[in-house]
Formats: C-alpha cells, sequence, structure tokens
C-alpha cells in the first residue's frame, strides 16, 4: 500500500508509480478516500527492490506492507502446520528442555558425562554441550574439536540428542558427521548471514533442526525471523527462535531479558520459541524464574545451563550454570506451568 505524501498522486506521479509496479509483475489500484487517496500494489508486493524504488519517490510518504517478506516462517504460510522434533519430543506438543555445560573442558570430560546423566535424570529432553566458544576475550579458551567426541560420548551414554554451537563452516560439516541433532547459531552469529546461508545448505537433506539466538544487535522482530528464513530458505525449515536475552540495560543482568516477545514472534510465525534464560540474566540465582517467565509467556522450550560442578566449570558454568537439583525443580515447575496453560490457553 503506497501512501503518498500529498492527499493524493499527480497524474505524472501516478504514470511513475505504475511504471515501477508493473516492472515488478504488479498493478496499482488506486483506493479513492474522502480526503486521502491510498494506492494498492495488486500481486506480490515482496520484491526488495521494488519497494525500496517506491520509498526512494520523494511523494511516497511510506509504503505499508500488506504481504509478509517470509514467504517460509510466516504464520500463515503453507508451512504453518509443519512440525519440528527434537529427539521425542514435538515442539509444541510438550516442554522441550535442553540443558547441560555451556562449554565442555576437554581435561575433565568426567564432569560432561556426569553432567550429561544428571541433566537427563533431572528431566532434560536434550543435551546441549558448548565445544567451539565464541569469546568476547581472545585470550580466553576458544573451545576444542576434541570435545566433539565429548559431547557424542555423553550423547550415547544418555541416549539423549545434542546441541552445539557452531561458528564456521567447518564446524557445520564435523557436527553433522558426528551426529549433532541441533546445530545452535550464537548471538554473535545470528546476523552472520553467510554462516545462515551455509548452515541453510547443509542440512537441507538432514533430519536436524537449528536452535537460532537472538542477536544482541537484532532490531525489529522482522530481523530475527528473517535470519530464519535465511535458513529455512535452502529446504529445511526446523528452525527454533531463541531469544536469549538483548543489549544489557539492567544493572546487575548480563542482558536485557526478553522471554516476552514470545507471544510476538508466535504472532508473526510458526516456528517454535525456545527461550535460554542462562544467557538472559546470566546469574543461576536469577534463571528459575526466568524460566519460568519464559513459559508463562508461551515458550515452548528453554535451553538451561547446568552443570554438577559450577564452580569448577568453565566458559559461563561458574557464574551461570544451574546445579542439577536446582535445574529438576525448575523443570518440575516448568513443565507444571506449560500443562496448566495449556489446560488453560489465554
Ligand atoms: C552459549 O549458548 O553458550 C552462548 C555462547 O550463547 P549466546 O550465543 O546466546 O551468547
Ligand atoms: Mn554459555
Amino acid at each position: 500500500m503506497i501512501l503518498p505524501k500529498s492527499n493524493r498522486l499527480s497524474p505524472e506521479q501516478v504514470a511513475e508509480v505504475t511504471r515501477i509496479v508493473e516492472g515488478f509483475g504488479c498493478t496499482l489500484q488506486p483506493i479513492v478516500g474522502a480526503l486521502r487517496t491510498i494506492y494498492a500494489i495488486v500481486g506480490d508486493e515482496r520484491d526488495e527492490l521494488m519497494i525500496n524504488r517506491l520509498e526512494g519517490l520523494p511523494y511516497v510518504d511510506r509504503i505499508d506492507r500488506i504481504q509478509s517478506p517470509f514467504k517460509l516462517m510466516d504464520r500463515r504460510s503453507d508451512l504453518s502446520s509443519h512440525r519440528i522434533k527434537v529427539g521425542t519430543v514435538t515442539l509444541g506438543e510438550e516442554l522441550l528442555v535442553i540443558a547441560g555445560q555451556c562449554t565442555i573442558d576437554p581435561k575433565n570430560p568426567n564432569f560432561f558425562y556426569e553432567t550429561a546423566q544428571a541433566v537427563k535424570e533431572a528431566g532434560a529432553n536434550a543435551l546441549r554441550g558448548g565445544v567451539w566458544k565464541p569469546r568476547t576475550n581472545p585470550y580466553t579458551f576458544q573451545g576444542d574439536t576434541k570435545s566433539l567426541d565429548i559431547l557424542m560420548e555423553g550423547s550415547r551414554r544418555t541416549g539423549l540428542p545434542v546441541d552445539t554451537e557452531v561458528m564456521e563452516e567447518s564446524h557445520i560439516h564435523l557436527a553433522l558427521d558426528a551426529g549433532v541433532s541441533t546445530l545452535q547459531v550464537g548471538a554473535r552469529n545470528a546476523l552472520n548471514y553467510s554462516l545462515l546461508r551455509a548452515i541453510g545448505k547443509a542440512i537441507a537433506h538432514r533430519n536436524v533442526a537449528v536452535l537460532l539466538k537472538r542477536s544482541i544487535h537484532m532490531g525489529a522482530i522482522n530481523e530475527f525471523i528473517s535470519a530464519a528464513e535465511y535458513i529455512a530458505a535452502f529446504g529445511n525449515p526446523n528452525v527454533i527462535l531463541c531469544p536469549r536475552g538483548t543489549t544489557p540495560t539492567l544493572d546487575g543482568y548480563r542482558n536485557h531479558p526478553d522471554e516476552s516477545i514470545t507471544p510476538l514472534l508466535k504472532e508473526k510465525t510458526w516456528a517454535p520459541v525456545v527461550v535460554d534464560p542462562s544467557h538472559s540474566v546470566g546469574k543461576a540465582a536469577y534463571v528459575p524464574a526466568c524460566a519460568l517467565s519464559a513459559v508463562a509467556y508461551g515458550a515452548d522450550g528453554l535451553c538451561i545451563e547446568a552443570h554438577v560442578k559450577p564452580s569448577e566449570g568453565i566458559g559461563d558454568d561458574p557464574k551461570q550454570a544451574l546445579t542439577p537439583d536446582v535445574l529438576a525443580d525448575t523443570i518440575r515447575q516448568a513443565r507444571a506451568l506449560w500443562a496448566l496453560r495449556r489446560a488453560t490457553p489465554s
């Protein structure tokens, strides 16, 4: 819909606008109001170049889009009934809980095996473990490919599917070949379109999912959904959206908790939402409340950092990881709340 700056376009302006939209296979339909005339673009109005050309006209105030720019991830797309499965859990039918260490310590694999077992006993459905780590400080531990074997051994011992972050193309192939079932895209890479494309291509014919974190630098919600569309565009739409806290603005929290965007995401896309409360608040003591809040907002799952002995962990674990007993309590409460919401939909 084209909204002109004046009450109506002049005949010359109508001719110019008509020429542009017809160049993209659309037609122009004026809608004459008592005071103002607006102009509907009839046809597929999603072409960015057409919109840019129209927005560049000095007499156009703005373009209001009727059609969604997301062909696949839009709630009204043909994929709206698509369901994503992680292990035995079908998202939307049961609360998914992914839990485990932020970072696998290759020098202490037993901690990971014990954590894996504890996470399973606490009721988690999938195991997380960081093999390659995006670190702000280049001199801190960056992860180690050797940890991939430890991750898969944790999976074998528990029977749980695993999630790990990939940061470059070589990681994608190593992880998929090893049998990782959920590739995580971290907050720092969620706007790395070449990585998103590489992931989309690599998973196109595989039964795997992607946990896409929301970037700290993302603006409007559409930017997050567009990142998911990048991956899905290659044929595998198993993309899970993961709010994990945005730019830090609250003194005391690691990031600004953003689980409250869940209803907005659900209004725009069919994609399941799995919230990461650990990175949102960044402190173990605050994580259970944030996890429950996420479920109250309608999340389909949680991704929580946990460790059998957080004080001896590495990466975020000393600060953020829940101990197995706190994790078990959190999962119990989260499942009860999820069931309550399900029984009484708002
Ligand atoms: C993580 O999951 O350990 C991690 C680094 O997450 P994020 O990309 O959200 O910071
Ligand atoms: Mn972490």
